[in-house]
């Protein structure tokens, strides 16, 4: 067991921290007000290779391992959950699909743009009637000829109205029932699995005619993100466009999702640490009673707590990175390293505003923003619930 980082995980790190306090701190603040999107820094960001980080080099990446995208997404979030989320989605969702389950024309075309920050990429699993029930996608997609055809609405799509690609799940035409469906199992759980067995995810270019963005979303926080509506209205792509096989779109799905999840936590424990680093700095300045509050015991039960919360979460975090390289699998400590992240990060949030009194309560104070910031990673990827479901699945196996 070996918890040092490697040279070059410690030199991104370094690397990426000094990149968000000159180029994203400066506006974080700003960026959350007028809810503006930051295209410049992307665009840095793309050309630091940080918008492709687990990307082989052969398609434009940086060929960087899960735990060097990790921390990237920790050190931008700590700095600004707008841009955290940004990448994170662009990386883990968009363009991991892509990298992970397309054919090599597929990877040819699209990876280069997307992995350097020339592009941006989404991913539309969600829809106004299924969230944490993903398999209950409504959107469908027929074959015509050499095309696809697509209609169907999403919704909460992370750079959806601006993405030059989106990967999107659709039913398509159900594939015959197999003899264990059809076995030992009831009509509703055989249905269930067809059903899933008809989700297969595809690749929409920006400007594909039927493809329109509907509005983007007035959000609590993470203001400086896109998070859009989206409508297929016999929206026509090449066949060539399907992921992978058709049918796979579900178990695609998860595993990406899996993978997401990482990049989740990693943004909650940034986000946890800019909070921690704001209120420790301002315990030492503020005078209450003749002295520092940081010299209150209460204050420091709080500074030790959400301490050892945040490196909590960060082993969690970095744990489900390293097996993801392993190539094992890591549906389990993904879904654990997003849960506790997340909620620590509430926690780590909460007494970060409670050590700054009243100013924790005004946008002067940063904690104010990365506090409504985080309320998303325990929704994002899978609600905190959802993790529950998930690992309790896991270990009821296990055990
Ligand atoms: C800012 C933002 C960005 C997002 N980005 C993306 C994106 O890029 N792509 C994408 O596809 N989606 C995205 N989403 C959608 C997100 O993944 C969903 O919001 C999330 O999965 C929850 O779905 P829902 O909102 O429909 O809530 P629901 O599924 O309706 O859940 C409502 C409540 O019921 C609970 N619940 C539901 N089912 C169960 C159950 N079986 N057991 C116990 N409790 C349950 C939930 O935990 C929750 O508390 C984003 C959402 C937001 C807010």
């Amino acid at each position: 067991m070996d918890f040092e980082l490697t040279e070059e995980q410690q030199m991104i790190r370094k690397m990426v921290r000094d990149f968000a306090e000159k180029e994203i701190r400066p506006i974080a603040r700003e960026m959350d007000a007028s809810g503006e999107f930051p295209w410049e820094v992307i665009r840095k960001m793309g050309s630091l290779g940080l918008m492709g980080l687990p990307i082989p080099e052969e398609y434009g990446g940086s060929g960087a391992d899960t735990t060097t995208y990790a921390i990237a997404v920790e050190e931008i979030s700590r700095v600004c959950g707008s841009v955290g989320i940004t990448l994170a989605a662009h990386t883990s969702l968009g363009i991991y699909p892509i990298y992970r389950f397309g054919s090599e024309e597929q990877k040819r075309k699209y990876l280069p743009s997307l992995a350097s920050g020339e592009g941006l990429a989404a991913f539309g699993l969600t829809e106004p009637e299924a969230g944490s029930d993903a398999a209950g996608i409504k959107t469908t997609a027929a074959l015509d000829g050499d095309q696809w055809v697509i209609n169907g609405q999403k919704t909460f799509i992370t750079s959806g109205s601006i993405a030059d690609v989106v990967i999107i799940a659709a039913v398509t035409p159900v594939p015959a029932l197999s003899q264990d469906d059809r076995t030992g199992a009831s009509q509703a759980q055989a249905d269930k699995s067809a059903h899933r067995r008809a989700i297969s995810n595809f690749i929409v270019e920006k400007g594909t005619p039927g493809f329109r963005p509907g509005r983007d979303e007035d959000k609590m926080g993470l203001r400086g993100s896109v998070t859009s509506q989206l409508f297929f209205e016999d929206c026509r792509v090449p066949k060539e466009n399907l992921l992978g096989q058709m049918g796979e779109g579900f178990k695609q799905f998860l595993i990406t999702l899996d993978d997401g999840r990482i990049s989740i936590g990693a943004m909650a424990v940034g986000l946890a640490q800019g909070a921690f680093e704001a209120a420790v700095k301002y315990s030492k300045e503020r005078v209450q009673f003749g002295q520092p509050i940081a010299s209150f015991q209460a204050i420091q039960w709080m500074i030790a707590d959400v301490a050892t919360e945040i490196e909590a979460a960060r082993l969690l975090v970095y744990r489900a990175a390293w097996l993801k390289d392993q190539g094992v699998r890591f549906t389990k400590e993904a879904a654990m390293a997003k849960l506790y992240a997340s909620e620590a990060a509430e926690r780590a949030c909460y007494k970060a505003i409670q050590i700054h009194g009243g100013y924790g309560y005004v946008k002067e104070y940063d904690v104010e923003r990365i506090y409504r910031d985080n309320r998303l990673t325990a929704i994002g990827e899978g609600t905190s619930e959802i993790q529950r479901l998930v690992i309790a699945r896991q270990v009821l196996k296990e055990l």
